[in-house]
């Protein structure tokens, strides 16, 4: 049987399991040897009757001399065995497994592993796993593996499906990782890694297993970024961008800059010019912690558009961010009398005729009249899919792309991860920006807080954020409701003397348009908001965050949302709010404390939390690993390195070919 033949194909107890085992992700009989387990019971240790000890946990193989059902109560049942080995007799006992006797007769030899306890003075083993001796064993008696369940899939079953697929498949599961590669990274043989990773002989030979088929996974991802990286360069001519020719022009936008662009923007900037004069189009991501200064790089990429004759467009997730880059960029740029349009579900303007078009998602289904559009730019892409991002690309004729992302996702596993896209790093910050100094407050010295709060804004003139608990994903009424509550218990309780204002996603784009512009012109003190309406807002004034239930964040978000703050030269203080009093949790969030470079926090979440967390499963386009680990970051490195070396030479390669032409990579790239 074809391994990537769909299990629901095959029938019998399959298809009847069809549904459920797709919650695991098992979809083909492969992928039940990509389900690895997550843990191993040790039943390695095989003892004679005679010798076992209380309280270790043995596995004792004999013959079945009496079983028996022993009715207890109403519905409680005991099942009570007696086995016998050369050296002596044990007594077993299970609760409220009445099938067991069925399964098991007097006569069967069989293997029992668990543990040995002490019952009026006897010794006897309780529960134990067990299974009738014929030749291997896989429930007892070894290193068993524990698997990822669901409902009515145990890893008993889960295990005897393994165990019959490796064996009818001895002779299918062929090397495809080129010799050279196994032997310079010393990995294990393709058969026995996927053997070992089920039945490993010992945790030295499963922790090779592993780490050969986490290799596969990484290596396999970069040269599928690679592919679609050939494939972009091959498929379309670009717009070819005169540079040298607007030297001056550039330079002038340039000096009329209220700044000097940081090194890292500089640099980012570079390599922005050299995609966009060459015959492939762009495809680059520019990655930058919060206030990094990513905008300006936009805008001025997007005027060089312009003095190419190209109309650019300019996309972001939500009305306030979309508002806020028309403001930003009509103050870079009208000067040089460019016509900047916006399309909002709330505002519309200039959509006639413009240079550059700044919106959000409702660009996609407005009817808007591109002529020559040649520069896409995405902010904050991990919040646009695939599909929007292609129709948006889809209005030029090869547009260059640049996508931009404040999701710090270290260097080493950026590059894997969109192996696909070229990715510059602002990895600097513009000068003069204080650290906002942060503290992780106990709830006993909310009230101190509290006063602290109001008094510096009363003496500094400043103004706070209080950032509403998190409810959910996306932004329901449950979660506005929440922050209606803490609203009006913040305005009557604790600050009655100070204004206050509300800000959620489920207000109209115009309500939130004049209370961000109010709160900017100082009108309100304090503006409690939710944590969706977070991303990108710049009020230079705001110098205090206050974040509750903060263990519900990822580091990473945390940064982003003290982010806000500490964008002019005062001193900005964000302050985190918790009921945990779990230690790893407390742990994580004083991360906040001492670290305030996002790209640092987010390798101490992935150690932490781990990487489905981190990067948001729900988060468009993000890709999932099943068996490596983002924290890894040597063997990313290496599989890198060595995806890089192989990828010109792939079709010599034709098993490594096959195997990355293999639909069911799926789950490691969606697009
Ligand atoms: P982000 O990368 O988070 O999108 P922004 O582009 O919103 O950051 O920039 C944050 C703030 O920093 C803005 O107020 C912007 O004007 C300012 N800024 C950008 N670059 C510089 C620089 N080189 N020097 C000083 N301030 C800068
Ligand atoms: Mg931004």
């Amino acid at each position: 049987m074809d391994l990537n033949t769909p299990i629901e194909k095959i029938g019998g107890i399959y298809k009847k399991y069809a549904s459920r085992l797709e919650k695991l992700g098992i979809i083909t009989l492969n992928d039940f040897l990509y389900h690895v387990p997550f843990r191993y019971e040790d039943y390695s240790l095989i003892s004679k009757i005679s010798q076992v000890q209380v309280g270790e946990v043995v596995t004792v193989q004999g013959e079945i001399v009496e079983i028996k059902n022993d009715y207890i109560r109403r519905f409680r049942t005991l099942q009570k065995a007696k086995v016998k080995d050369k050296t002596g007799e044990i007594d077993i006992i299970w609760f409220n497994q009445p099938y067991i006797p069925k399964m098991l007769k007097i006569g069967d030899v069989i293997s029992l592993s668990g543990k040995i306890k002490i019952n009026l003075g006897k010794k006897i083993m309780e529960s134990p796993d067990y299974e009738i001796l014929n030749g291997e064993t896989i429930h007892t008696g070894r290193l068993v593996p524990v698997y990822p369940e669901t409902r009515g899939v145990s890893s008993k079953w889960l295990r005897r499906q393994v165990y019959k697929i490796l064996n009818d498949n001895k002779n299918n599961l062929t090397e495809y990782i080129p010799q050279e590669i196994l032997k310079k990274e010393n990995l294990l043989g393709f058969s026995d890694a996927i053997r070992e990773i089920h039945f490993p002989d010992t945790f030295e030979n499963e922790k090779k297993a592993r780490e050969r088929l986490s290799f596969d996974e990484l290596f396999l991802m970069q040269i599928h970024g690679l592919t679609k990286r050939k494939d972009w360069a091959e498929k379309t001519a670009s717009n070819v961008f005169e540079i040298e020719k607007h030297k001056d022009e550039i330079e002038n936008l340039l000096v009329s800059l209220p700044f000097e662009l940081t090194n890292a923007q500089k640099r980012a900037l570079e390599e922005i010019l050299k995609d966009l004069k060459s015959d492939k189009p762009m495809n680059r991501l520019l990655e930058g912690d919060v206030g990094s200064g990513k905008t300006v790089v936009a805008a001025i990429a997007m005027y060089i558009s312009h003095l190419n004759g190209y109309q650019s467009v300019i996309m972001a997730p939500t009305e306030i961010l979309a508002n806020q880059h028309f403001q930003t960029i009509h103050k870079l740029l009208s000067k040089f009398k460019i016509k900047i349009a916006i399309a909002t579900s709330g505002r519309k303007l200039n959509l006639d005729k413009f240079n550059i078009l700044i919106g959000t998602h409702a660009i996609l289904s407005e009817k808007i009249n591109f002529n020559n559009l040649g520069l896409v730019v995405i902010d904050e892409q991990q919040r646009f899919g695939v599909k929007q991002r292609s129709i948006i690309r889809g209005r030029g004729k090869s547009p260059h792309l640049l996508t931009m992302t404040a999701t710090p996702i270290p260097r080493t596993v950026a590059l894997t991860l969109y192996g696909d896209l070229d990715v510059s790093f602002l990895d600097e910050m513009p000068l003069g920006r204080k650290t906002v100094k942060t503290w992780l407050t106990p709830e006993k010295k909310r009230t101190g807080a509290y006063n602290w709060i109001e008094k510096e804004i009363k003496e500094n003139k400043t103004q706070a954020f209080i950032i509403c608990p998190f409810i959910e994903e996306s932004e329901t009424m449950t979660t506005v409701k929440a922050a209606a509550k803490e609203f009006e218990r913040l305005k009557q309780d604790t600050f009655p003397k100070l204004k206050l204002a509300l800000l959620h996603g489920k207000l109209k784009s115009k309500e939130k348009e004049k209370i961000l512009a109010d709160f900017k012109n100082r009108k309100y003190d304090i503006l409690v908001a939710t944590p969706v309406v977070e991303v990108g807002i710049d009020i230079p004034n705001a110098t205090i965050m206050l974040i509750e239930a903060s263990e519900r964040f990822g580091l990473s978000q945390l940064h982003q949302l003290r982010g806000r703050v500490g964008r002019n030269d005062m001193q900005s203080y964000c302050l985190l709010f918790t009921d945990s009093k779990n230690a790893r949790t407390l742990q994580r969030l004083r991360g906040m404390e001492k670290i305030y470079i996002g790209a640092e926090l987010a390798e101490l979440d992935l150690k932490l939390r781990g990487p489905g967390e981190i990067y948001g499963t729900s988060q468009h386009g993000v890709k999932s690993l099943r068996i490596a680990s983002f924290s890894d970051f040597s063997l990313i490195e290496k599989a890198r390195k060595q995806a890089e070396d192989i990828f010109p030479r792939l079709k010599d390669y034709p098993k490594l070919l096959e195997k990355v032409n293999e639909k069911n990579l799926s789950h490691i790239s969606p697009d």
